[in-house]
């Protein structure tokens, strides 16, 4: 069993937040896994993913994608649904196959005014589209995650029931513990409600070549509509060594957990120290930690600087100029 632990995110304690630096901090803290938040827009240049697919390829931490917030594949609102296929996933889907990313998770969709059935079949239609769409790039997964809200389409039993239906190699789950957990008024108590989930998952995946599962954790703080905010692991609500104990009983060649806790890395490393403890996990050793250099001084050409100084004198001068005729102006008509 490989485990893969880390961030969602560029680490807090990095100096820069680009996604390179992040893959180089989560190298150095001794984690083995990013996921790259596109949560705000899929906004990155196709040279810096070919980059991206190189620096995580040498340091060995696999990548995830996640996909914008906006994604809502049962909106009433046709363009929605039209950018969420064509434009959010897809284009998450295509830079993920471009950096080696593995998966790509989203939020499938809110209810809003239809029912949990016909959101279901609305869904599905939606995610075989996009299965279709995004044919081309056979390595790289796509999660519909276990949502946190009540009014958001998620619970486990509606995303296993998806993935079953669909029944298409890359097509898995993001199971969201913290999410589940909220959404249930807090049912994860012991390792048996985190063995019952899990064991409901092997179902599905073990009929599959790879028994691959992408997890994210963190603790949760939730209301009866569901989740409120994500907590650090010292909440223990739900307890992240029950889930580590759960993992003992399954035979998943890969486990990616993503840790979504406000205190980011942190937790990761807590999360992988458990797993070390527990044997589940070897530790991970970094050859050479490797520098990120705060700041890139651009140097100037002498010429360059030369000419910008003209340029800016010239300026002055002509401002000069115009402030005098301003005030000779204000000196006549106050003289009238
Ligand atoms: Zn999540």
């Amino acid at each position: 069993m490989q485990i893969y632990v880390g961030p969602a995110g560029v680490p807090i304690s990095c100096p820069k937040k680009d996604t390179i630096s992040g893959i180089k901090c989560v190298y150095n803290l001794g984690l083995n896994l990013m996921e790259i938040q596109f949560v705000r827009g899929v906004k990155m240049r196709e040279d810096v993913a070919e980059q991206i697919a190189k620096i995580s390829q040498e340091l060995g931490i696999r990548l995830t994608i996640h996909a914008p917030y906006y994604i809502n594949l049962a909106s009433d609102d046709s363009n929605i649904v039209e950018r969420s296929i064509k434009e959010w996933i897809y284009e998450s889907v295509k830079l993920a196959s471009l950096m080696g990313a593995k998966c790509v998770v989203f939020h499938p969709a809110a209810y809003g005014e239809k029912s949990p059935e016909e959101t279901y079949r609305i869904v599905r239609n939606n995610i075989m589209r996009v299965l279709d769409l995004t044919s081309d790039f056979e390595n790289v997964y796509l999660c519909p995650e276990t949502t946190g809200k009540g009014g958001q389409f998620g619970s486990f039993e509606e995303i296993i029931k998806l993935v079953e239906e669909i029944d298409h190699l890359r097509l898995i789950p993001c199971i969201d513990f913290a999410h589940i957990h909220a959404r249930t008024g807090g049912t994860l108590k012991t390792t048996d409600e985190f063995t019952a989930i899990l064991d409901r998952y092997y179902k599905f995946i073990s009929r599959r070549p790879i028994k691959i599962i992408h997890i994210h954790f963190s603790c949760i703080e939730y209301t009866e509509k569901g989740e409120r905010a994500h907590l650090a692991l010292e909440a223990r609500d739900p307890a992240f060594e029950n889930l580590a104990e759960a993992l003992k009983n399954f035979k998943f060649d890969e486990v990616q957990i993503v840790s979504e806790s406000p205190i980011l890395e942190q937790d990761a490393l807590l999360m992988r120290n458990i797993l070390v403890n527990m044997g589940l996990m070897r530790p991970i050793v970094i050859e050479k930690p490797i520098e990120i250099v705060k700041k890139v001084i651009k140097k100037v050409p002498r010429k360059a600087l030369k000419a910008k100084r003209v340029k800016l004198k010239g300026k002055r001068r002509r401002k000069s100029k115009k402030s005098a005729r301003k005030k000779k102006a204000k000196e006549e008509t106050g003289s009238k």
